[in-house]
Order: C-alpha cells, then structure tokens, then sequence
C-alpha cells in the first residue's frame, strides 16, 4: 500500500522509499494513455486533458525510474561506515566481489560459449534448424546469466539484513547497500 508522505518526511525521502513502483506506474500511465488514444471513451476534450495527464505521469515517474536507479547515492552513515571496518564486512564484500565477477565473466563468456552452444543444438535438433537452435543457445545463456545475477542481487547485507543490492552494480567499488548504505570496502590485501 501507497501511504502519504509522513509528517515531517521529505518529499524525496518518500520517494526514494517507493522508488520500485515508479516503473509500475510509468508502465501504466503508458498504457492508459495508449488505451485512450485508441479507443477516445471520453468527449474529445476530455479525452484530450486525460491523456495530457498520462504523458506528465508518465515522464514524471519515468525521471523519477531513471534517477533512483542511475544517479541516486545514498550518503552512508557514519554507523554504515563503522559497520563496513569488521570481519563480516571484509567477507561480505569479499563474497560479493566473486559473485559480482562471476558475472561478469559470464556475460562475456557469451562470446566463447555461442558457437559451441549453437553447434551442440543443432546436433541436438532434429531437423538441425540453425535458427532455432540459436535461439535456443541465447534463451540457455540468457538463463545462465540471470542464475549469475540472481547470486549477486540475492545476498543478504552483513548489517542490516536485507537485500543488499536492488540492482546489479556497476562498479563494484561505488557499490554499497542499497538499503542501509553499509558501503563498499576494497580489499585489503591487495
Ligand atoms: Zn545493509
């Protein structure tokens, strides 16, 4: 459920809470605004002010998608830093640093793996339809790639005990929490 902002809670901070659901509504608004364009159930200046509407909401939560998920950082706390200095933290962020290359590699590993991967479907088949075995060999990579990126977003954050990444990190040494900000440490032995 959708609260109104809390007394004293800023804008941004309820935004930031409710972030996931703008691409829901971007994806809705668009959708409504499709809808009436085709099928105009309104008078036409109704139907016009309507569809006005959508368009802002649309670009509105869209912006609002495209922030949290690309510029927004989170300022980390001095507790999230304090939190970072222990041995969990090393591990944690040891654990995620493989995870997070394992990924990585698999996502380049595309290019050694398709040939091989499409010969054996085309072997496999029988028809031996090229096309459809190419797709199947993407659809199986494809596959392969979210398992990999299903390691990474799954992890449990040592410190506050939620999930730790809403999205895969770009960059590994600009990755923190997504939830309480625990940012990350770089490994100290090398
Ligand atoms: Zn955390």
């Amino acid at each position: 459920m959708v609260k109104a902002p809390e007394s004293g809670e800023s804008m941004w901070s309820w935004l930031r809470r409710h972030r996931k659901l703008a691409g829901g509504v971007a994806f809705f608004a668009a959708l409504a605004m499709m809808l009436l364009q085709l099928f105009k159930p309104f008078p036409e200046a109704v139907n016009r002010v309507l569809i006005a509407a959508c368009q802002l909401t649309f670009y509105g939560a869209a912006l609002v998608a495209v922030y949290f998920m690309f510029f927004y950082r989170q300022a980390p706390s001095s507790e999230a830093v304090a939190a970072r200095d222990t041995p969990s933290g090393d591990e944690f962020w040891a654990e995620a640093r493989r995870r997070h290359r394992l990924h990585f590699l698999v996502w380049v590993g595309w290019l050694a793996v398709w040939l091989p991967l499409w010969k054996l479907y085309c072997l496999m088949l029988p028809r031996q339809d090229p096309m459809v075995a190419m797709v199947l060999a993407l659809v199986t990579w494809m596959g392969v790639i979210q398992w990999a990126g299903w390691r990474v977003t799954s992890m449990i954050c040592f410190n506050c005990g939620h999930r730790a990444f809403d999205r895969i990190p770009t960059f590994m040494r600009r990755a923190k929490c997504s939830h309480c900000g625990t940012p990350y440490k770089a490994d100290q032995r090398s």
